[in-house]
């Protein structure tokens, strides 16, 4: 064991409640982590002590609140190993940081007849906006299948470049299925004929290190409640000269260098893509929550949800009737199942009663809980204050609405 369990669940204050005269067990880390209490007094501690608007500002406030917040964009650059903090823009989610890109990429690179292409495993964060922005512009949405364990169909994305390819957008780790796609190959496959490649990582920053420099990435995506720290704060990284060439996605505020009558000129990076007062509270929390992350260390807590998910699988397969969305080798912590025919919302309401969150539905990835051609899934989405005791009691639970059905 990589770190001390005890401490760590000691440090989630809303985990040691009970529900439903039980104690609660959270596998709904997909969807959104549960928050330290190092992150919930950071910002109390700013609304206590440094609240502030930043930036422009002479007072001692303000340069305060400054302060954090750029050494908060610098922590998250290192964090994901970024040349640049410049290259570090505060959004309020892999959301807003994956619309911004299509939106300011489409507007400025598509033409009609243009090819994007991303693949079936997209959240609809990373695929209804490049089908919106492709269908304004006349450009072909291109979409990579899977292979039946869940893995990327590398053959058949490759396949689907051409010379009117001008991005290609994926995903760092399905939701659904957990697969962790070979993003690095991807990158080296599509820059050596010239295309860049945008990274959705909301699911991977909280599983795995990430070094934007070593994947090459030109564009990364995540969200800071998916990574222990608050809702409403998110990032995109963007290589200097993508960002330089990108229009503002918003205008406002902050985001401007020069205003006249006639004229407006923009302001230089992040800036030009911060318009109006950020969310300086979710900064300071995500700083927070990043430090923790660090103090664990990444690689420990990939070590340990790979013992997790290990178990999980272990349990889950000796009960008969499982049938599992994505086995691929390279998988983070969670596991999407449905138990025989039954319903995936009847099994989750079940398994609440006993205590458990497990989040259940197309989990905002309809195209591919199409492709399976089933009504959805139930997901359980493991986190580094799990335990394999917790996990026991979900296979319990599973073998409890099987009886309930029989
Ligand atoms: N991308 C993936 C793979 C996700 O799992 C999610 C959320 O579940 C998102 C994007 C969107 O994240 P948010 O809702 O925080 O903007």
């Amino acid at each position: 064991m990589p770190f001390n369990i005890s401490d760590i669940r000691a440090d989630f204050p809303i985990l040691s409640q009970t529900i439903y005269k039980r104690p609660l067990i959270y596998f709904d880390n997909a969807a959104t982590t549960q928050k330290p209490v190092q992150v919930i007094r950071a910002i109390s501690n700013y609304y206590e002590q440094d609240n502030c608007n930043i930036h422009r500002g002479v007072h001692y406030l303000s340069v305060k609140a400054t302060e954090a917040f750029e050494e908060a964009r610098n922590e998250i650059r290192e964090f994901i190993n970024a040349h640049a903090t410049h290259e570090v823009v505060f959004t309020k989610g892999a959301s807003e940081s994956l619309n911004l890109v299509a939106s300011s990429f489409g507007k400025k690179f598509l033409k009609p007849g243009d090819e994007v292409i991303t693949t079936i495993m997209e959240h609809h964060s990373n695929f209804v906006p490049w089908q919106m922005i492709c269908e304004e512009k006349g450009a072909v949405l291109k979409v990579a299948g899977i292979l039946p364990d869940g893995q990327l169909d590398l053959e058949h994305l490759y396949s689907l470049i051409s010379d009117r390819t001008r991005i290609i957008a994926l995903t760092h780790v399905s939701n659904v299925l957990g697969t962790i796609n070979p993003v690095k190959e991807i990158i080296a496959h599509a820059h050596s004929k010239g295309i860049p490649v945008l990274i959705d990582g909301a699911q991977g920053v909280s599983h795995i290190p990430v070094d934007v420099t070593d994947l090459d990435c030109d564009f990364y995506c995540f969200s800071g409640h998916k990574m222990y720290g608050p809702m409403g704060i998110g990032v995109l990284y963007g290589k200097e000269r993508w960002l330089e060439e990108l229009p503002p996605y918003q205008t406002g505020g902050e985001m401007v260098k020069d205003v006249t009558v006639e004229r407006t000129t923009f302001n230089e990076l992040p800036f030009k893509f911060e318009a109006g007062t950020p969310n300086v509270e979710g900064v300071i929390g995500l700083r927070a929550a990043n430090q923790y992350l660090r103090n664990l260390g990444m690689d420990n807590i990939r070590a340990y949800e790979d013992e997790l998910l290990k178990h999980a699988v272990e349990r889950f397969s000796a009960i008969e009737d499982m049938r599992f969305y994505g086995t691929a080798p390279e998988k983070a912590s969670l596991v999407s199942f449905l138990v025989g025919d039954i319903h995936p919302f009847d099994a989750g309401t079940i398994i609440d009663k006993m205590g458990i969150a497990v989040r259940t539905g197309h989990h905002c990835a309809q195209p591919l809980i199409d492709h399976f051609g089933i009504p959805g899934t139930v997901r359980a989405s493991f986190a580094f204050y799990n335990t394999i005791e917790e996990i026991d009691k979900l296979a319990e639970a599973v073998k409890r609405v099987k009886t309930m059905f029989k």
